[in-house]
């Protein structure tokens, strides 16, 4: 300090020239005594215009007007009364300099000798906080949003569902939570690879997108799955109908890859709070009707209902039946026979799956089949179906052939169907013999895996059947992909087939279309003689409905067969057909 006192002036304002700080210095009637050279290159026309003895209202307006030479006279005017303003008022403001820094200015009187002005640089700090917003937002968007769509993921739309279902709120209001799955599109992605299956899920996000409201949440969940949130106090009805008809705006076809692809939608819906108070409660409950949307629904989208929750205790009772059964004791089989649409011979019987259970009685397997699927025991129930099939099998003549049908899991994981293949080939029965039946549905899961498991199955000279062909979404196209030897069309093609003329005319397109892939065709459900004569007509090679026969039991194959051999049997029936 005392050193201090020895140093001239000039050292003094040239080292105070140098600060990257501005520092003013003005009398007390504001005219300029000394500004250094961050000021004057900061604001060279008010520190020029202050040298020459301006105003400082005047030298501020010709600084401004320079800075800002696009704005009108009247802004001009305005911002150089607030920047007189703040100078004169002690207070603290922050300015851009035409530098392009940005300082926090600060004027302060010394006493009654004059103003000091002084303006801190800003601009490295602001350029900081500037970054340290930008990696937040960025942290915010990766944690929150899906890369691919730039729709919610999933932790955020679970949260949002968490902070809704919040029952600490005071008003909760209503909304609905809907899932949302594309069928068909895991097939996409196999068939045409990854960036195509990609660019399928942009569009389908964009159309999600403009089907909603701005205050709704879609969020990609995973895969092909998405999840949204509407807030909404109408009726199930509406509510249904309008999710029906966005799950049609997304099986709209996509023009990729330069092909037309078609998958469809289906969407289960859960309503707060009537069905469900808590995120797990809805995310359960709107699966459930996700689920039954595409067992029974698909390209619909279906409310939780009572009747679901019915449902849902029945399948918890099945399950645990299934999984106490003694299944050795308790399944056994029917058969069915398929004939040659034309001569009428019985060619093969598919085989049925029967379970009487000591406590629920006769089980359909249309009930335990799919449960045995979800629960993952469907992998205990088939190798004992297979096992007693190829043991009927073998007594039967060499010329009849054996369908199983086969669940999604087997067709979905080579160890599975290792063992089937296993089983088959410890048995005398040629696998020549034996046709697998796969549904569409089964088919479409995984189909990675699904094709590598079916062409093993062909390696061996199992023939592989597509089930129910026409109940799932399979365009044509798709099964032209398949490794198939054989399609069995759904039976509900053969609704109102008698009275309806386009009825007969679908059979015959999809017959053709057999031929042309070089695929068998086979009619089920054929059940009165005017149906059978149709479908012969429209070139069915196979049929197979309880005109012909209903299922039967084992002991009834070997009758039937007998009788089968007499040809005023395949007569009659001919007469018939
Ligand atoms: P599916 O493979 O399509 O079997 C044909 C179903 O249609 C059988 O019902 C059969 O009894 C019925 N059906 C046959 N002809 C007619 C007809 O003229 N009219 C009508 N209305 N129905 C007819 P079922 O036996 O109840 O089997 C239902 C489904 O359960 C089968 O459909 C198949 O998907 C599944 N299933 C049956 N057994 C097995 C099995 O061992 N394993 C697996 N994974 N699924 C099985
Ligand atoms: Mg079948
Ligand atoms: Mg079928």
């Amino acid at each position: 300090m005392f050193k201090a006192r020895e140093l001239d002036l000039e050292t003094l304002l040239e080292a105070i020239d140098r600060l990257d700080t501005v520092f003013a210095v003005y009398d007390k009637d504001h005219r300029l005594v000394f500004a250094n050279e961050s000021a004057r290159r900061g604001w060279p026309k008010l520190y020029d215009g202050l040298a020459r003895g301006l105003s400082q209202y005047d030298a501020t307006r010709l600084e401004i007007a320079s800075q800002f030479p696009n704005h009108s006279e009247d802004d001009i005017d305005q911002f150089t009364e607030y920047s007189v303003a703040i100078a004169s008022s002690g207070k603290h403001g922050e300015i851009r300099a035409q530098t392009g820094r940005i300082y926090r200015t600060h004027h302060e009187r010394l006493g009654e000798k004059g103003i000091v002005g002084i303006g801190v640089d800003l601009t490295d700090l602001k350029k900081h906080e500037h970054e340290l917003s930008r990696l937040a937002e960025e942290n915010f968007r990766l944690a929150n949003i899906d890369e691919l769509t730039g729709l919610s993921n999933r932790r955020h739309f679970l949260s949002r569902l968490d902070e809704l279902c919040d029952p600490t709120h005071v008003d909760p209001k209503p909304f609905v939570l809907g899932l949302l799955d594309l069928d068909g599109f895991k097939l996409v992605n196999d068939v045409h690879g990854h960036p195509v299956g990609d660019a399928l899920l942009k569009e389908a996000a964009d159309r999600l997108r403009s089907a909603f409201c701005e205050n709704c949440v879609i969020a990609r969940l995973g895969g092909d799955e998405f999840g949204i949130i509407v807030p909404s106090e109408k009726t199930a009805d509406i509510i249904e109908t309008t999710a029906t008809d966005i799950c049609a705006v997304l099986g709209q076809p996509y023009e990729l890859d330069g092909e037309r692809l078609y998958v469809s939608a289906s969407m289960g819906i859960a309503s707060f709070p009537n069905v469900g108070q808590t995120r797990r409660q809805l995310m359960e409950r709107a699966d459930f009707a996700l689920y039954h949307a595409k067992q029974n629904d698909k390209g619909r989208a279906i409310i939780f209902s009572a009747e679901h929750e019915i449902r849902i205790r029945r399948h918890a009772s099945l399950e645990l039946g299934i999984r106490e059964a003694d299944l050795e004791r308790e399944l056994y089989l029917d058969f069915q026979p398929i004939l040659n649409a034309q001569s009428q011979i019985v060619t093969s019987f598919e085989a049925l799956a029967r379970w009487n259970s000591p406590t629920l009685g006769a089980v359909s397997p249309e009930h335990f089949i799919p449960i045995a699927e979800q629960s993952g025991l469907i992998t205990k129930l088939s190798p004992i179906l297979l096992r007693r099939a190829l043991r009927e099998a073998e007594t039967w003549p060499e010329t009849i052939s054996l369908s199983i049908n086969l669940s999604s899991l087997e067709v979905a994981s080579m160890e599975h169907a290792q063992q089937l293949m296993r089983l088959i080939d410890q048995s005398s029965v040629n696998p020549r013999r034996v046709v697998f039946e796969i549904t569409e549905t089964a088919m479409m899961r995984e189909s990675k895996n699904v094709l590598k498991v079916l062409e093993a199955f062909r390696k061996v000279g199992i023939r592989i059947s597509l089930d129910d062909f026409g109940t799932g979404f399979s365009s044509l196209n798709h099964v032209a992909h398949m490794p198939l030897d054989a399609v069995k069309i759904d039976r509900t093609f053969l609704e109102g087939i008698e009275t309806r003329r386009e009825s007969a005319s679908v059979l015959k397109t999809i017959c053709d279309l057999c031929r042309s892939l070089g695929l068998t065709s086979v009619m089920e459900g054929v059940e009165t003689p005017l149906q059978a004569r149709m479908v012969k007509s429209a070139g069915i090679d196979f049929m197979q409905g309880y005109l012909f026969c209903r299922p039967i039991s084992a002991g009834q194959v070997q009758k039937f067969l007998t009788a089968e051999r007499l040809p005023e049997k395949v007569q009659s029936r001919q007469a018939k057909a």
